[in-house]
């Protein structure tokens, strides 16, 4: 029986506690299946060796069939820059491995209470694609500091880039049921095409791709726009594709929607390699208090599952995956164990205990 080699990387912060709660439930679900590595990284391993993401951890995620993160960052621990060193980590990973998909499903869960007022559990279900590897965050460490008198970074949108991004989301829709409003399969495209040369350019390449999935319906929204549509009517969207900044923000509106970080997955997944992680960061305030949600890792873990087995062809994980969901739609759906954030009183490792439960 294929085994699957997981390198995971528990990061800073709350990081080493939602991952090891990812793979208690991981262990319930799979058996055996995945192995799990244990890589250093983060902050704190910059503290005591000048190395956010040591070669050989690296070289480990490069070889390994996926990459499993918990959360990296420490306050106040940053590069001479000012910029901050737990982020690095995953930064250099997205680049070095090429991961330039980052899918941020934004779902809401049953007995999960968004702050929309008449959308309720399954009434939200959207995937947002953001570039990850170019627009404005392309020039990080490379953009001009001039005298201290001016800085500026570059916007970088190429046509290579921008198609395979598009593409990505294409054939995702094409995979997914369309927008729970109407049923229909739609790329809505978001971008600020009406100023700036690079969004225009942006929104043309994906028009050329659009000519390729006529079987999907293509939309397009200004950045400024699109914040206002996803609180009013959220239903309307099924895949949204946008540059590298503009998708960081928009996902995290999006997560708020669907019950906040603590439950929101991220997948990011280029041709050869993937990384998976909680869409939040090392939350430092509530760090190693047993008190983090264990949700967004565990569903990350999901999103893991799914894409290991589409690549590999394998029934078992996908089916793995989906028991995952169930038990995470039952634990949170009758409030059996709900995390702090979501307004329970259920720490992480008793989240995890409870997936486990539900799973067995
Ligand atoms: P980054 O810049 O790396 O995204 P951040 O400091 O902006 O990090 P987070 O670390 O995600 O943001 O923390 C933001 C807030 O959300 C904090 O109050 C934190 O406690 C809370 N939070 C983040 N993740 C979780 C979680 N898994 N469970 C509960 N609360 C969380």
């Amino acid at each position: 029986m294929r085994k699957y080699s997981i390198a995971t990387l528990e990061g800073d912060g709350i990081g080493p506690e939602v991952a090891q709660a990812t793979i208690r439930v991981l262990r319930e679900a799979c058996g055996d299946m995945l192995d799990f590595q244990m890589l250093e990284g983060g902050a704190g391993h910059y503290q005591k060796s000048g190395e956010c993401l040591p070669e050989d951890s690296f070289t480990a995620c490069r070889d390994a069939d996926a990459i499993l993160h918990g959360a990296a960052g420490i306050p106040g621990v940053v590069y001479p820059d000012g910029t901050e060193v737990g982020n690095d980590l995953h930064l250099r990973l997205r680049f070095r491995l090429d991961l330039y998909a980052n899918v941020r499903p934004i779902k809401l869960l049953p007995g999960v209470t968004s702050p929309l007022r008449g959308f309720e559990g399954g009434g939200i279900d959207y995937v947002i694609i953001r570039e990850n590897t170019e627009g404005l965050y392309a020039s990080r460490g490379a953009g001009v500091l001039l005298r201290g008198e001016m800085a500026s970074d570059t916007l970088v949108v190429t046509r290579k880039g921008t198609e395979r991004v598009a593409e990505f989301a294409f054939n995702l829709a094409r995979q997914r049921n369309g927008a729970l409003r109407d049923g229909k399969r739609r790329v809505t495209v978001c971008d600020k095409a009406n100023i700036l040369r690079t969004y225009a350019f942006f929104r043309q390449v994906c028009d050329e791709v659009h000519a390729r999935h006529p079987d999907v319906e293509i939309d397009y929204a200004y950045a400024d726009a699109i914040t206002v549509h996803m609180v009013k009517r959220p239903d309307f969207y099924d895949v949204i594709v946008a540059e590298n900044m503009f998708g960081d923000i928009i996902s995290d509106l999006g997560a708020a929607t669907a019950g906040g970080m603590g439950i929101s997955p991220s997948g990011e997944i280029g041709d050869h390699h993937a990384l998976f992680q909680g869409a939040h960061g090392s939350a430092p305030d509530i760090a190693g208090q047993d008190a983090a949600s264990p949700m967004a890792t565990v569903l990350s873990g999901v999103m893991m599952l799914r894409w290991l087995a589409q690549r590999h062809g394998d029934a078992r994980l996908g089916e793995a995956a989906d028991r995952i969901e169930k038990a995470s739609e039952t634990v949170l759906g009758r409030g059996i164990a709900v995390p702090r954030d979501l307004g329970g009183d259920a720490r992480c490792s008793e989240v995890a205990t409870a997936l486990c439960r539900a799973l067995a």
